[in-house]
């Protein structure tokens, strides 16, 4: 089973510290281990990715530090 290609994380632009953890309740979410970035919880490992990835593209405020102007 192929898995999408993960976008880099949100916060520290950096794909080698992305991997998906299976939490107890079941749900997949893309993880960033370096920053605790923490992506959306999906079913199966492959939804996980594509919901952080079109998170990425959609550029949510709530998840791009890059919005914030102090
Ligand atoms: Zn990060």
């Amino acid at each position: 089973m192929t898995t999408p290609k993960m976008k880099p994380c949100p916060t520290c632009k950096d794909t080698d510290n992305l991997n998906v953890f299976t939490y107890d309740s079941g749900w997949r979410h893309v993880e960033c281990v370096k920053c605790n970035y923490l992506g959306p919880g999906c079913g199966t490992i492959a939804s996980a990715i594509r919901r952080h990835n079109s998170d990425q593209d959609t550029g949510r405020p709530s998840n791009s530090p890059d919005e914030v102007t102090s």
